[in-house]
């Protein structure tokens, strides 16, 4: 199969570089210039384990290549994919649609035969419906199938999530691209990934119910870190109790400072203005969504009542700024709002993390950034985890005892227990862990 991929971040270049992997010729498009010209240099523009030997490996065999040039890519194709991105648009939270309905039209101008037209980006129901419209718009010859073909990879897994998915859904009203679209995931198909097919509406709110539903799993185990604090109960007792039930599994049951990234933030809202439209709310998402952005900067509430209250003209130390481990990205981290609730206090702040920090100056202000962990503890008040990366499960207590003005630690991801931490001098403090856990 010839494919290409419109649009080269996240998800169009692992899906890209897995394409080609499974054996199809891949074109990675992107309008950014200097992302072509890096990837094509063999440089990897984002973090994603795996990513660069595999990339290299498939444009070695000759079946991955990188252009701005979306004529000669989509006319060769059988398959087009769009991967761009669809933020939240300013202003009301519903999904940015933009990026799709300008590549839209591209693709339009230059198909040639029977192209199958795949939407891999994130699209509220009926974007699919308003990408054919568009095509056939822009050029009523062109003979095309638009399907929804939402992606469930996670960052820092992606790989790994986008070769043994737990399912793959297309939904599609042209049965002719049922055939095409099965030959794209042959491989998969025989590794037993169930391919679900459906209609495309419903394919497209699959996506959103996935991520609405994940979203509330984790506002709901961190509600009930909350009361377990009241009523000095540990949720992490709380989630092996529950999680054990086959009903409701033990993923996403993980207490923290709120969900983050890419994703999870702007799909719900997105969800939940969808469903206003339509005049069939979902209280549970728009819920979701308000606990969830009350409690970031509660976290850092949590943080200035663990340093005593008062933190005007001290140091906090945060490790951790991307939305989770094993990745670069910090598009909606929980640690922006964090930070800010800790300067908008008065405090000064340092900051490490082993990927985000590139990305993380582009988005947070007036804090200094450390080279380790480490660095950024030494003359701290307090010491912050924010992001579970696995260099920071293993700290030197003894060590921070020495460099840091006070022995503070505040662990928003429960990597510790209370003993291992206390037993060094330090005041612990963890999430839904009265008894420090
Ligand atoms: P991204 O911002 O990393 O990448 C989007 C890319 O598209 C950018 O490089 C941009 O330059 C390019 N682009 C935009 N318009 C273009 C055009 N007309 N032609 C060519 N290139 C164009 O975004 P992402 O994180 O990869 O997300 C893409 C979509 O996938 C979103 O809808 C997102 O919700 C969804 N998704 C993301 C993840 C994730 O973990 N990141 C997981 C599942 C689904």
């Amino acid at each position: 199969m010839h494919i290409t991929m419109i649009g080269s971040g996240y998800v169009g270049l692992v899906s890209g570089v897995c394409f080609a992997d499974f054996g199809h010729d891949v074109i990675c498009v992107d309008k950014d210039a200097g992302k072509i010209e890096a990837l094509r240099k063999g440089e990897i523009p984002i973090f994603e384990p795996g990513l660069e030997q595999l990339v290299a490996d498939n444009v070695r065999a000759g079946r991955l290549s990188f252009s701005t040039d979306v004529e000669t890519s989509v006319a060769a194709s059988d398959v087009v994919f769009i991967a761009v991105g669809t933020p939240s648009r300013r202003g009301d939270g519903h999904a940015d649609l933009s990026y799709v309905y300008a590549a839209a039209r591209e693709i339009a101008e230059h198909v040639k035969g029977f192209t199958v037209i795949v939407t891999k980006s994130t699209v509220p129901v009926g974007t699919g419906d308003e990408v054919e419209r568009i095509i056939r718009e822009t050029n009523p010859d062109a003979d095309v199938a638009v399907v929804s073909n939402p992606e469930f990879l996670r960052e820092g897994a992606a790989i790994e999530d986008f070769k043994r998915p737990d399912r793959i859904v297309i939904g599609l009203n042209d049965d002719r691209a049922r055939g095409v679209m099965t030959e794209v995931y042959r491989p998969l198909y025989l590794n037993q990934a169930p391919l679900l097919f459906t209609a495309r509406r419903t394919s497209e709110l699959i996506k959103y119910a996935a991520n609405a539903f994940l979203a509330m799993k984790i506002t709901f185990i961190n509600e009930m870190a909350d009361l377990c604090e009241k009523v000095g109960a540990n949720v992490q007792e709380v989630s092996r109790g529950i999680g054990l039930d086959g009903r409701i599994g033990s993923k996403f049951l993980h207490a923290g400072p709120g969900y983050g990234g890419s994703c999870f933030p702007k799909d719900t809202l997105a969800l939940a203005k969808t469903a206003q439209d339509y005049d069939s709310p979902v209280r549970l998402i728009e819920t979701t969504i308000s606990i969830n952005d009350n409690r970031k900067r509660a976290m850092g509430r949590k943080v200035i009542a663990a340093m005593g209250g008062d933190i005007r003209g001290k140091t906090v130390a945060v490790l951790g700024l991307t939305f989770k481990p094993n990745t670069d990205d910090m598009r909606d981290s929980p640690a922006i709002s964090i930070i800010q609730a800790l300067q908008d206090a008065g405090a000064s702040v340092t900051g490490y993390d082993p990927e985000g920090m590139d990305n993380a100056r582009q988005l947070i202000d007036n804090i200094a950034y450390a080279d380790d962990a480490y660095g950024a503890a030494r003359g701290a008040d307090a010491l912050v985890i924010i992001t579970e990366w696995n260099q920071f499960r293993a700290l030197d207590f003894g060590r921070l005892k020495s460099i840091m003005k006070a022995p503070v630690l505040v662990d928003l991801r429960n990597i510790y227990r209370h003993d291992e931490v206390t037993k060094h001098g330090f005041a612990y403090t963890s999430v839904g862990r009265p008894m420090g856990g």
